[in-house]
């Protein structure tokens, strides 16, 4: 009965035993045993994106989207201009977060079931030479939708802008390779991909942008200019550090290494999703994405069409057989969120079908078929 639940959200997430058994010691902040934990993830951390030679990471306390606010402080000057393609719920929030912090934002919306166009950011670029900076969402994980990372950098490269890429929910699985994709900051964190527990985030900085960050912040706790100088002179984190994050996420990067890194997550990951799509649709459900534009990371499913259908009742059912689900995050259709990551694998997924199949028979529904 006191079996942990399966987490099919996109974090926290599922995470593995070791991972946890990490977090049963204490550890001083100010200890060079600590401070040997951080520079190793930091370390490690470059090595995921090969960035070694072109960025530094920076860690910083808190949820993920306190890191994106971070880098938006950091990195965009306060007379700055950014420009958000807006396909989801997460390119809304660091529009709101850049507008809260006193940046101009202009947010170009886009169909939530479309990728953004690099064509079409291109254009507003051209038109609007006040620009600065663009902000883009890697996996738009309100709908699952991948964005073309490579794409976008190219024109922000080409027109000497800035790019800082929200890559919370791809980091580690989906391919990222700083030597080809030029990016100022990109930010994820440690309860995603990485399958660490939440409580820290993590800002890749691009070298040759890193001086002229110093005084962007109107925020303290959120420089991370000020982070980097600090841990560079003294080893250590500016204020307390989450340590037991930090080790969990230390003893994470070590499996992920040993599992065969950003490739094997994403093959897992990849399976673990077509496992979940050919499941449901066998129980007629229908993702709201065209699979093409899906990335292996949150699929987004139409609720069935029953009068029977309440997504708390279909969520508290999944439950009671083990497995979290996550509510859908549009306004327009009815949805339901299942997410395909963490230290789970295929049978986990199947399971979760099943449970899903018990449960629409428990509400007296036939089947998943939407009304679309
Ligand atoms: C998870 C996530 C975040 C951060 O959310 P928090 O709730 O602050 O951890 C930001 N952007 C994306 C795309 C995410 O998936």
């Amino acid at each position: 009965m006191d079996r942990d639940r399966i987490l099919l959200t996109p974090g926290p997430l599922t995470t593995t035993l070791r991972t946890k058994l990490a977090m049963l010691k204490d550890w001083g902040s100010w200890d060079g045993d600590f401070n040997a934990v951080t520079a190793s993830v930091r370390s490690r951390l470059l090595d995921i994106v090969h960035g070694q030679d072109t960025h530094v990471v920076v860690p910083l306390q808190g949820s993920g989207t306190f890191s994106v606010e971070a880098a938006v402080a950091t990195v965009v000057p306060r007379d700055g201009h950014v420009l958000v393609p807006d396909n989801g719920a997460y390119c809304k929030r660091a529009a709101k977060l850049s507008q809260m912090m006193g940046r101009k934002a202009t947010v170009m919306p886009v169909s939530e079931e479309q990728p953004v166009s690099p064509a079409e950011i291109e254009a507003r670029l051209a038109a609007d030479p006040t620009i600065t900076h663009v902000i883009l969402i890697h996996c738009e994980t309100g709908t699952g939708v991948e964005n073309p990372l490579a794409a976008v950098a190219a024109v922000c490269e080409k027109h000497g802008k800035g790019l800082i890429v929200d890559a919370m929910s791809s980091f580690a699985a989906l391919p990222i390779d700083a030597r080809k994709v030029r990016f100022d900051a990109l930010i994820a964190a440690s309860g995603k991909c990485l399958e660490g527990v939440p409580g820290m985030g993590f800002v890749f900085l691009r070298k040759a942008i890193l001086d002229a960050c110093a005084g962007n912040s109107q925020s303290l706790a959120m420089d991370l200019h000020d982070q980097h100088v600090y841990m560079g002179k003294t080893g250590q984190w500016r204020f307390t550090p989450p340590t037991h994050v930090v080790v969990a996420l230390s003893e994470a990067i070590a499996q992920y290494v040993e599992e065969g890194g950003q490739p094997a997550r994403l093959a897992r990951y990849t399976d673990n999703y077509r496992t979940l799509v050919d499941g449901m649709a066998a129980l007629g459900f229908v993702p709201f994405l065209k699979p093409e534009v899906q990335a292996p990371i949150i699929v987004t499913f139409h609720a069935p069409n029953h009068p029977n259908y309440d997504f708390k009742r279909f969520y508290e059912a999944a439950k009671a057989r083990g497995f979290l689900l996550y509510p859908g995050k549009l306004t327009q259709v009815e949805t339901f969120r299942v997410g395909c990551i963490g230290a789970i694998g295929r049978n986990e997924m199947q399971q979760a079908v099943n449970a899903v199949a018990d449960t629409l028979k428990e509400m007296g529904i036939p089947n998943g078929k939407p009304a679309i």
